[in-house]
């Protein structure tokens, strides 16, 4: 059960801001993932002006991002932040404008089509960051393998798709599953040089609740913070 009256969560989530003003550092987005959990708890942190939520699946994010109140002028960003499939790409950009979990080129000629339809109604862009799996796990967290990304990027980079509907704006990782803090700071640097070398104003999205010191430390831009604000989740 979320407690939609207790403030646990914005408390926790002041705390974070505290902590990334009083080191200075500067983030362009801190995406409080909402995944499992109510939209009570969506409704809580937007009415106390947090606006950038995470959600990583589909049908659940649609099901409560209709219930939360938002005023006009204080639009809620939705990020999705799972592996992007091609199977419902075309239905991500509905209600995403963030989509984190870009991992190959067959998913985002899909994601293109449909932001392409969204722009052509609604003139509002969708903004995409690759994932690069750079901790080389066979996991089901996606992302593509930094060979793949360099192919890429230097044989037909048209295919990171930017046009009027679907800009891309950077990188996205993860640790690895085991949560090595070591591995975790070295997959954040090894993202940050890439990022400096191949797109030097992208942004770079990591650090969750178990590393996000660390990711600020690496250069992280956009942090993606669940459990640390949210509490425990239900899956
Ligand atoms: C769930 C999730 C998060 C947030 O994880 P926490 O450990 O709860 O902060 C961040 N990024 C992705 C891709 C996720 O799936």
């Amino acid at each position: 059960m979320d407690h939609p009256l207790d403030n646990f969560p914005i408390k926790a989530l002041e705390e974070i801001f505290y902590y990334i003003e009083s080191h200075q550092y500067k983030i362009n987005k801190l995406v409080v993932v909402t995944k499992t959990h109510s939209y009570h708890l969506i409704q809580l942190l937007y009415d106390y002006g947090h606006r950038d939520f995470g959600e990583n699946r589909y049908q659940e994010a649609k099901e409560k991002l209709i219930h939360v109140k938002v005023k006009p002028d204080f639009p809620l960003i939705a990020h999705h932040i799972g592996p992007l499939q091609s199977g419902n790409a075309r239905h991500i950009p509905e209600i995403f404008e963030w989509v984190h979990g870009v991992g190959s080129i067959h998913a985002l000629a899909k994601l293109a089509k449909a932001a392409k339809k969204k722009f052509e109604l609604t003139k509002k862009k969708t903004y995409y960051l690759i994932q690069l799996n750079l901790t080389r796990e066979e996991t089901k967290l996606g992302g593509m393998f930094l060979e793949e990304f360099e192919e890429i990027i230097n044989t037909k980079p048209e295919s990171l798709i930017q046009d009027e509907g679907l800009e891309w704006k950077g990188f996205m990782t993860m640790g690895p599953s085991n949560g090595d803090l070591e591995v975790t700071k070295k997959v954040f640097r090894q993202l940050r040089m890439l990022r400096d070398k191949y797109f030097p104003l992208g942004d770079l999205s990591m650090g969750m609740s178990g590393d996000w010191k660390i990711a600020l430390e690496e250069g992280s831009t956009i942090l993606r913070i669940g459990t640390a604000i949210t509490g425990n989740r239900k899956y």
